[in-house]
C-alpha cells in the first residue's frame, strides 16, 4: 500500500475506487505480495532441498489457491473439506499434506483414498492405521516438542497443555507402535505455532526432531511447521527469514550427513505468505464521542475479522481516504452487538462520515475465520495480479443468510 499522487495504491489501483466500485466492507489481496514471500522463502533455503506447503487455513479462496500452485508450492490441508478444495484447484495429491487432529479414522481413510499423504498426530491412530494399512501406505508422524513458541500460549500450540501432536517423551511407545506394525515412516513433523521469533528457537524444535529422527531409518523429509513471525506494527520484530534460512540451513545440512541421507525440508507458512498481502476495506459509519474516548464505528466487526478480539492481535489501521490533514486520537470498533474492538487508541487522519478505513494485514485468518454473526453478510474479495483487480469472491446476499434453513411445520 503506498501513497502515489495523494491517493492509496496498491498496484497502482486507488483503494477508494475498489471500496466504491465493490462496496464495502471488503478484502482485498495483493497477489505479486504473495508472490515476492514464497521467492524469499525459497531464496532463504536455497542450499538445502526444501518444500514449501502452504497452510491452506489461512486464506482457502481457490484463486489465492491457484496463485499458491503456479507460483510452485504445495498445500497443507486440515480436513477433508480442505484437501477437496485443493484437488478443486489442480493441486497433485502428491503436493497436499494432511495434518488433521481429533479427525476420525474414517476421514482418514478418505484422505488416504485420495492419494493424500496423512500426518498423524496420536498413537490410538497411528495403531488404527497400522492395522489397516501396515507398511502399504508411507506416513509422517507429528510430534510435539514440548516448546513455547512466541511466548503467547493462545497462539503456541508445542506447549506441554497443547492437544496437538504425539508428546516426544512418547517416543518410545510410537517406536513400537512403528515396529509392530512395520510403518513406513518417511516424514517427521512439529509445529510449535505462530509467531516464532528467531532463529534459536526454530533451531532448539529442530534438536528435538534431529533427535527422534535418529530413531526412524526411512526418512525422506523433516517437516518443520509454519509459524514464521510478520510485521504487524511498525517496529515489530518480525522472523529475519535470510537469517533463519542460513542457520536451520546449515543445521539441516550437518544432520543429513550425519544420518547419511540428503532429506527434504518442509516449512508450512500460512501467515507468512498471505497475512501481509490482505487488507480489509471498510467504511467509517458513525464517530461517536463518549466521556472516555472517540469510538469509530465501522461497516465490519469481529464476525469478519475475529483475530483482534481473538487473539489481541493488532493491525494497523489507515484513513485511505486522507492524506492530509490533522491527526486525531480514535478507537475503530466493529458494528456486532458484542466488544468488537479492532484497533484501540489509534492516532490517524481525522476521520468522516463515510471514509474507508484500511485494516491492514488481514489475509491470514481474517475471511477464513469470518462468520455471519447477527445474520451479517460476509465480504466480498478481490484479487489484485498485474494491475487488475479479479472479483474472486461474490458478496453474500440475504439469501445466503436463508440457505439451509427450513421453516419447519407444527
Ligand atoms: C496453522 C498451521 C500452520 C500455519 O501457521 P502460520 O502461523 O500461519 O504460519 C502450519 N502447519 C500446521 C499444521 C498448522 O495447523
Amino acid at each position: 500500500m503506498q501513497v502515489i499522487d495523494q491517493k492509496y495504491k496498491i498496484q497502482g489501483i486507488n483503494l477508494t475506487d475498489l471500496a466504491g466500485k465493490y462496496g464495502t466492507p471488503l478484502y482485498v489481496y495483493d497477489g505479486e505480495k504473495i508472490q515476492s514471500q514464497v521467492t524469499a522463502l525459497k531464496e532463504a533455503f536455497s542450499t538445502v532441498k526444501m518444500r514449501i506447503k502452504y497452510a491452506t487455513k489461512a486464506l482457502s479462496n481457490i484463486n489465492i489457491l491457484k496463485v499458491i500452485k503456479d507460483s510452485g508450492v504445495g498445500v497443507d490441508a486440515v480436513s477433508i473439506e480442505e484437501i477437496k478444495l485443493c484437488l478443486h484447484v489442480g493441486f497433485e495429491p502428491k503436493d497436499i499434506m494432511y495434518t488433521p487432529n481429533c479427525v476420525s479414522f474414517g476421514e482418514i481413510q478418505e484422505a488416504v483414498s485420495l492419494g493424500v499423504m496423512v500426518n498423524i498426530d496420536n498413537i490410538p491412530m497411528l495403531e488404527h492405521f497400522g492395522n489397516e494399512y501396515g507398511d502399504s501406505v508411507p506416513i509422517c508422524i507429528r510430534l510435539n516438542p514440548h516448546i513455547l513458541a512466541g511466548g503467547n500460549a493462545k497462539i503456541s500450540v508445542g506447549h506441554i497443555d497443547s492437544k496437538f501432536g504425539i508428546s516426544i517423551l512418547q517416543l518410545k511407545h510410537v517406536l513400537r507402535v512403528v515396529d509392530a506394525y512395520n510403518l513406513n515412516v518417511i516424514g517427521l513433523h512439529v509445529h510449535t505455532g505462530s509467531d516464532i521469533l528467531d532463529a534459536e528457537v526454530f533451531l532448539k524444535g529442530a534438536e528435538i526432531l534431529f533427535e527422534a529422527a535418529r530413531e526412524f531409518k526411512k526418512l525422506q523429509f523433516l517437516d518443520f511447521g509454519g509459524g514464521f513471525k510478520v510485521g504487524y506494527k511498525q517496529g515489530d520484530i518480525t522472523t529475519n527469514i535470510k537469517e533463519l534460512g542460513e542457520k536451520v540451513s546449515l543445521a539441516f545440512r550437518e544432520f543429513c550427513e550425519e544420518y547419511g541421507k540428503e532429506l527434504e525440508i518442509w516449512f508450512e507458512p500460512g501467515k507468512f505468505l498471505v497475512s501481509e498481502c490482505g487488507i480489509l476495506l471498510v467504511k467509517a459509519n458513525v464517530i461517536k464521542s463518549t466521556p472516555a474516548t472517540t469510538f469509530v464505528g465501522v461497516d465490519s466487526g469481529l464476525n469478519h475479522l475475529l483475530r483482534p478480539m481473538m487473539y489481541d492481535a493488532y493491525h494497523d489501521v489507515v484513513n485511505v481516504s486522507r492524506v492530509e490533514g490533522p491527526d486525531r486520537v480514535y478507537t475503530i470498533v466493529g458494528y456486532i452487538c458484542e466488544t468488537d474492538t479492532i484497533a484501540a487508541d489509534r492516532r490517524l487522519k481525522e476521520i468522516k462520515e463515510g471514509d474507508i478505513i484500511a485494516i491492514k494485514n488481514a489475509g491470514a485468518y481474517g475471511f477464513s475465520m469470518a462468520s455471519n454473526y447477527n445474520s451479517r453478510l460476509r465480504p466480498a474479495e478481490v484479487l489484485l495480479l498485474n494491475g487488475k483487480d479479479h472479483l474472486i469472491r461474490k458478496r453474500e446476499t440475504f439469501d445466503d443468510i436463508l440457505r439451509n434453513q427450513e421453516l419447519a411445520n407444527w
